[in-house]
Order: structure tokens, then C-alpha cells, then sequence
């Protein structure tokens, strides 16, 4: 699945079965509860927490609600996520290209 893809099936999703998209702040309080979701899990795999009784070790599903909930986001705010990821990815690249493989604390 690519990233348009991506968006296209979640904006199918919310329109057959969610009635409508959160509003953008409601949106924005979701992916801030998620990332604190995925945060708990990461904490508790290759933190110092332990897991409680029942709680599963589901990282995947945690970055799946984030990712989810930033589609939504970039959906209804007009952003196309693909166009966006490479732009990203170049100014990364041209910022970045020489910092990291010059900082001798990554060696
Ligand atoms: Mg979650």
C-alpha cells in the first residue's frame, strides 16, 4: 500500500463507516493520546517498565493509531503525505547529509 493510498482508504473508511472526520483539534488530541499509546509500549518493551497483567505487547498496532490518525490529519487538511514525505526527505538529506556520518558519538 503506498502513502496515497493509504489516505484514500482511511478517507473511504471514515466516510462508509465513521459519519464524518473528528474535527482537526479533536484530531489533534487523538494522535497526542496515540503517540502516548505507542510511548507506554516502547516504555515497557526497551524501557524500564514491565508489562502489567494483560497489557499486550502491541507496538505495531500502537504505530498503525498513530499512522492512522496522522492520515486523517493530513486528509482533512489537504496534504498530500507522499508529496510531503519526499520533500521531507530531501531537506533532511541536503540539512543532514554530512552531520551524522561526521558526529563520532554514532561510531
Ligand atoms: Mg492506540
Amino acid at each position: 500500500m503506498t502513502i496515497k493510498e493509504a489516505q484514500e482508504a482511511v478517507d473511504q473508511w471514515i466516510k462508509t463507516y465513521g459519519v464524518r472526520y473528528f474535527s482537526e483539534l479533536t484530531n489533534m488530541a487523538v494522535l497526542t493520546e496515540e503517540v502516548g499509546e505507542l510511548a507506554r509500549v516502547i516504555a515497557r518493551k526497551y524501557g524500564d517498565q514491565s508489562f502489567k497483567a494483560g497489557e499486550k505487547e502491541n507496538l505495531g498496532d500502537e504505530m498503525a493509531d498513530v499512522l492512522w490518525v496522522l492520515l486523517c490529519l493530513a486528509n482533512q487538511t489537504g496534504i498530500d503525505l507522499t508529496e510531503e514525505l519526499k520533500k521531507n526527505i530531501a531537506k533532511k538529506t541536503e540539512r543532514d547529509k554530512q552531520r551524522h556520518i561526521q558526529n563520532e558519538k554514532l561510531k
